[in-house]
């Protein structure tokens, strides 16, 4: 039997091993997907340790998608241009990184924007799911794509550190300047961590209220947030980030193991096992 793995700290509630194992199971692979806790010092040592006689693939998340990046013996031109790896592709002892994130995220926008693509977007927040998502709304064809930040600076360096990466087309604005700046954009996305708790915003709800009505809401939180409850009250379409974390973990499936992904079984493994933990 071979292992998957995910490699990222903390990692205990990652859905990814349900997924996965269900996935598995599904295509007739014989393997196992494992959580390896996995702090910064100990990274390059876990890197270093991954034996691809017995692994078929693993993924990386927070904190590692950066720092794991020198640690490959080479990058896929996706995760050079996003700046930050998610999977590791195992070839005779070779390590690529690959990031999944983006392709995760347009077909994520794919389900709620059908056809051809060319609005401009706006993504609250400037940590790594951010650079992905901007690179995948760059990539899906929006004209322009706005990063707001709590910490301008941030936002700053990601559209410096995008530019230099070839990224055409992203710009910063002012935490402030946002009751003013979303009424053209025709895709708006919460990257930012707020939306795990309770009914926590990660914006006032006077920003919500100047949304064009033509406005599509991607929260990359999966869970019914505030923020999707407050747009789908004011009509606009709305998702959550389940179909990116399904996505770019099919995707994963299907570039260690050139097998076509079950996701419909990925999808109900992930929907019984978040019922299972709200009962
Ligand atoms: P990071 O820690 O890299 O970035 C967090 C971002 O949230 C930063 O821009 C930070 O701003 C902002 N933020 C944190 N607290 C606040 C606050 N109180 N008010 C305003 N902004 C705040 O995280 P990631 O980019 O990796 O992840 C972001 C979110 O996306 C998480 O919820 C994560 O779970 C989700 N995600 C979902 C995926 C999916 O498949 N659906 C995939 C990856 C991530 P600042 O720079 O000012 O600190």
């Amino acid at each position: 039997m071979k292992r998957a793995a995910l490699i990222g700290d903390p990692v205990a509630h990652s859905l990814s091993p349900v997924m996965h194992n269900a996935a598995f199971a599904a295509i007739g692979i014989d393997a196992t997907y494992e959580l390896w806790p996995t702090s910064l010092a100990e990274l390059p040592g876990r890197v270093r340790s991954i034996d691809p006689r017995g692994i078929l693939g693993v993924n990386v998340t927070v904190p590692h998608k950066q720092a794991v990046m020198p640690l490959c013996d080479d990058l896929s031109e996706t995760a050079r241009r996003i700046g930050a790896v998610n999977t590791l592709i195992l070839n005779d002892g070779w390590i690529t990184g690959d990031n999944t994130d983006a392709y995760g995220f347009t077909r994520t926008l794919h389900t709620v924007r059908a056809g051809s693509f060319d609005e401009n977007a706006l993504i609250l927040g400037a940590g790594g799911a951010a650079r992905a998502v901007a690179v995948a709304l760059v990539e899906a064809g929006a004209p322009a794509v706005t990063i707001v930040n709590r910490t301008r600076s941030r936002a700053d360096a990601l559209v410096e550190t995008l530019r230099d990466a070839g990224v055409a087309g992203i710009g910063a604005l002012d935490w402030d300047a946002l009751p003013r700046s979303v009424g053209d954009v025709g895709v708006f996305v919460n990257a930012t961590s707020i939306g795990w708790h309770g009914d926590e915003m990660p914006v006032e709800r006077h920003v919500i209220d100047v949304l064009n009505p033509e406005c599509v809401v991607i929260d990359l939180t999966y869970r019914d947030t505030a923020l999707l409850r407050t747009v789908r009250e004011r009509g606009l379409i709305a998702t959550d980030g389940l179909p990116m974390l399904i996505h770019q973990g099919a995707r994963a499936l299907e570039l260690w193991t050139g097998r076509q992904p079950p996701v419909d079984v990925m999808t109900r493994a992930v929907l019984d096992e978040q019922a299972r933990r709200a009962a």
